[in-house]
């Protein structure tokens, strides 16, 4: 792992995720911008002082040197070093793991993406919501038809954490998430919007053809948005709105999702995420529970548990991290992975949540972004 050492929020996540199925063990890392206390968290987590590491570099090169160098690395650190990290580790023959957004420009992250293409190397990004078997039933629900034609689709995020200014109180994630040199040009749009994005399209299997946007920051002197507003119009003429924002109070992670097709819709909340909610035209809705016996297989390769006992984000991040380990074997072994490995989120979706971050901060700067038609009273 490089980054996610004491204090840091989601290399944790990764850690708790990556051990749940037995797929992967903590074996080295780079923990830390200062390397003294990247030292200190390996230790406390029980690692060989020999593969705690003062840097990316220097861990690259340490585990070129052994014969049980690591499979793969998890890069947790803020955005503007996931590319040079990424790169270093790819060039050098290993797989990587990357956080998202994919990194902090869109040169980086076409770059990026083209080395992994051109290579053999896999590379996996934690779009964390593609992990949740509800997710998947509903992909599965539209794939199969039983949406009919997508007409819309609704996606929002909004947190509360960012609703005053926590960057000036020395917030550690506030901090680097509010410089545009280390966050990227969007701001909550980059940090959550490309979480929507994915989301929505993953669900929908649309593909974005334009958008217009509307970037507010909310909270004086900070230098990135804070809330965003996008209208989406997707190849084939469906459309999407998408909302991010990291000052509504009262939101804790509230991811939410509804695609409407003209058969049915769906709806799917984070906070509830073993629930699947299917209204059908007519007028008879359903809710769809997680571990029901006829859901689809690629709900059930990510389900641990029977109904009624939940399961959550932790178990989300677990199954990206199982599909990432079956994705790497079925690559190493020259065959097709199994459910698990399949559909997970790879350098290109990684690219086009850059790619979107971009588009959006250029429609919302344009000197005309859209037409704003006054009303009269
Ligand atoms: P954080 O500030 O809490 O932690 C960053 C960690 O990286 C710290 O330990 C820091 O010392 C370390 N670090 C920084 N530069 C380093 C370097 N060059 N080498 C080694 N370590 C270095 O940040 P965070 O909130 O955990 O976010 C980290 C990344 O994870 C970001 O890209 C963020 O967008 C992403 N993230 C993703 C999710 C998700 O749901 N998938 C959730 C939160 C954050």
């Amino acid at each position: 792992m490089v980054g996610g050492g004491q204090g840091a929020y989601i290399g944790n996540i990764h850690r708790i995720a990556a051990r749940q199925d037995g797929a992967w063990q903590l074996v080295a890392g780079a923990f830390d911008v200062d390397a003294a206390r990247g030292h200190a968290f390996a230790a406390r987590e029980g690692l060989d002082p020999a593969r705690s590491y003062d840097n990316y570099k220097a861990m690259i090169e340490g585990e070129l040197s052994r014969e049980d160098r690591i499979d793969a690395v998890a890069i947790c650190t803020p955005n503007f070093t996931h590319f040079p990290i990424s790169k270093a580790f790819l060039e050098a023959g290993f797989d990587v793991i990357c956080e998202k957004p994919l990194t902090a420009t869109l040169e980086d992250a076409i770059a990026l993406e083209k080395l992994v293409r051109d290579g053999d190397r896999f590379m996996g990004v934690t779009y964390t919501y593609s992990g949740y078997p509800m997710v998947h039933e509903a992909r599965h629900m539209v794939a199969t038809g039983q949406l009919g034609e997508i007409r819309t689709v609704q996606v929002e995020y909004p947190l509360e954490w960012m609703a005053t200014a926590i960057e000036t109180e020395g917030n550690a994630q506030a901090v680097w998430r509010t410089d545009p040199k280390k966050n990227g040009r969007g701001g909550s749009i980059g940090d959550i919007g490309t979480h929507a994005y994915h989301l929505a399209g993953f669900v929908s299997g649309l593909k974005l053809e334009c958008l217009t946007a509307d970037l507010a920051t909310f909270v004086q002197g900070r230098a990135l948005d804070d809330n965003a507003h996008v209208m989406l119009r997707y190849q084939g003429g469906a459309r999407g709105l998408l909302w991010s924002s990291q000052v509504a109070l009262g939101s804790s992670n509230g991811v939410r999702l509804r695609v409407f097709g003209e058969k049915a819709s769906l709806s799917w909340f984070q906070e509830q995420p073993n629930e699947l909610v299917h209204a059908r035209l007519g007028g008879r809705t359903e809710t769809i529970k997680r571990g029901a016996d006829d859901l689809s297989d690629a709900a059930k390769a990510r389900t641990r548990t029977p109904p009624g006992h939940p399961e959550g984000y932790l178990e989300a991040f677990a199954n990206l991290y199982a599909g990432f380990a079956e994705a790497i074997h079925a690559k190493r072994e020259r065959r097709e992975p199994t459910d698990i490995g399949r559909d997970i989120p790879t350098a290109y979706d990684g690219l086009k949540g850059v790619a979107f971050v971009d588009a959006v901060v250029d429609s919302a700067s344009a000197p005309n972004p859209f037409w704003m038609t006054p009303v009269a009273v």
